[in-house]
């Protein structure tokens, strides 16, 4: 599969650091599995780590964290 954004690269399998912002509480969660650009460094998130994501990051919310750094693989 090749890049929705550059059209040059190739996707590969990978992990990125994710980061959200909702409210005030940022959220950076690491080890997040995804499809990465070898040219870009762009990434895509499938259906099931995005719903884990938003999981992860709605705990946080609730918490009222100003800033939380996590492991997906945790
Ligand atoms: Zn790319």
């Amino acid at each position: 599969m090749n890049c929705v954004i550059c059209k040059n690269g190739n996707m590969n399998e990978g992990h990125v650091t994710v980061t959200l912002q909702r409210g005030d509480s940022i959220i950076v969660l690491k080890n997040v599995p995804a499809s990465v650009c070898e040219n870009c460094g762009e990434y895509t998130l499938s259906e099931t780590v995005v719903e884990r994501v938003m999981q992860i990051a709605e705990e946080s919310v609730t918490k009222k964290v100003e800033i939380e750094v996590l492991n997906y693989a945790a």
